[in-house]
């Protein structure tokens, strides 16, 4: 049986938020089964709990922002990415500020906090539940589409096109496994353009933005001393950032995603179409792995990951 999975121990981190500016703490705690990913901010005086669903996505511009009774925390994708990655279906996450530390501007520091911290265990008193996509859900807004399709396991099909001699087309498909999210997305970086980084700070945006948390490219190149982490780094964050935002559902997908050109809003979008389609998934548990075999369903096993000397 597949069981529901939290983390061991309380983990922490801290560090800037990259639109904020502002330092923050961050705390991820064991939650009980069939809690969901909760976040809390610690700092205001009152207890105002924001659930990590995509009913809660109240900005999707650069970042994803989750609210609730007029509190907010921001740019928690990466972060969410990393807890999809593990199999973490249950934590409450604690933050004393309005965002998510960017860390160095992947998921691979979120994965070492837990992984070091003891890693995740199984709740062996519940199964996990998976949502099931049973028919094709799909939005397109000009050259930009989304679509979430029945597949035999969970993958993401991502396409990127920027007009940019280092970035250009690239394409990326992800099979999710333990091994898969760790080496191949974990590390990958969020990113910008040099000349839009200056209007991005007139409106508020990546005042905690540095070549220590993001890939940054002018004209002609790749800012960063250290060049890319992948020689197709872009695609591979769009990755990331979508595993992130589609854990905004709440449950694990058994399904395709396709994207092209698509950001966070896009994403939401489409969660919200699947939603209100009943008729478009299921929400099943596997007792047994013949229950697979039947549906056709291939799982990845997310269960005894231990730190890796380097991810
Ligand atoms: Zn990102």
């Amino acid at each position: 049986m597949f069981y529901q999975r939290t983390v061991s121990q309380r983990v922490w981190a801290e560090g800037v938020g990259i639109h904020s500016g502002r330092t923050c703490r961050l705390a991820v705690l064991p939650a009980a089964p069939d809690s969901g990913l909760v976040f809390v901010r610690t700092d205001l005086g009152r207890r105002v709990e924001i659930p990590a669903d995509v009913h809660h996505v109240v900005d999707s511009r650069l970042a994803t922002t989750l609210g609730h009774a007029g509190v907010t925390v921001g740019t928690v994708e990466h972060l969410l990415a990393a807890l999809y990655g593990l199999g973490i279906d249950n934590a409450r996450i604690e933050v004393d500020g309005p965002e998510v530390p960017i860390l160095d501007g992947s998921a691979e520091p979120f994965v070492r906090m837990i992984l070091s911290g003891g890693g995740t265990v199984a709740q062996r008193s519940r199964p996990k539940r998976f949502l099931v996509v049973k028919k094709t859900v799909r939005i397109v807004d000009g050259d930009r589409s989304v679509a979430l399709r029945p597949h035999g396991c969970f993958t993401i099909d991502f396409s990127i096109d920027f007009p940019h001699p280092v970035v250009g087309k690239q394409h990326y498909e992800f099979v999710l496994s333990d091994k898969s999210f760790l080496h191949d997305i974990s590390r990958a970086r969020t990113f910008g353009f040099a000349r839009e980084v200056e209007a991005m700070k007139a409106a508020g945006f990546a005042r905690g933005g540095s070549l220590d948390n993001a890939v940054v490219v002018d004209d002609f190149c790749v800012q960063n001393p250290d060049g890319l982490r992948y020689p197709d780094e872009f695609v591979r964050h769009k990755v990331l950032d979508a595993l992130g935002d589609l854990s905004l559902l709440g449950l694990p997908l058994i399904g395709r995603f396709q994207a092209v050109r698509a950001g966070h809003a896009l994403t939401a979008a489409l969660l919200h179409k699947l939603l209100a389609m009943p008729r478009a998934f299921e929400i099943r548990e596997f007792r047994q792995r013949a229950e697979l075999d039947v549906a056709n369903i291939r799982l990845p096993e997310l269960a005894a990951l231990r730190v890796p000397a380097r991810v």
